[in-house]
């Protein structure tokens, strides 16, 4: 069987990916929510931050939250638009940086 990978800057799509948000540097301008709600919002604080399986904030500093691959292209937006420069998504296995500030 062939697994179809969708092209991303050469990586590698159908692995595994996490996502997390520095609020520390996030702006609280909410472009990530308005790309990936299912994934980012924003809280009362004015910060943005991941969402849990039961679509509930994940404030602990560096909580992750898996990616879907269906929303990977709007999660990669995101960090790519991220004015914070603050979303990052790495790979599950070997938490390297794939999309973000600090991805290669
Ligand atoms: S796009 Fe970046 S800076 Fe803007 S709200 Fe989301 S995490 Fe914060």
């Amino acid at each position: 069987m062939t697994v179809q990978q969708e092209a991303g800057s050469g990586t590698d799509t159908g692995v595994p990916l996490e996502v997390w948000i520095d609020q520390d540097l996030c702006t609280g301008d909410g472009i990530c929510a308005q790309y990936a709600p299912e994934v980012f919002e924003l809280d009362i604080d004015g910060l943005a931050y991941v969402k849990g399986a039961g679509d509930e904030l994940l404030q602990a500093p560096g909580a992750s939250t898996p990616v879907p691959l269906p929303l990977l292209t709007d999660v990669v937006a995101s960090a790519e638009e991220c004015p914070g420069d603050c979303i990052h998504v790495r790979r599950v296995s070997d938490r390297v940086e794939v999309y973000g500030p600090d991805a290669e």
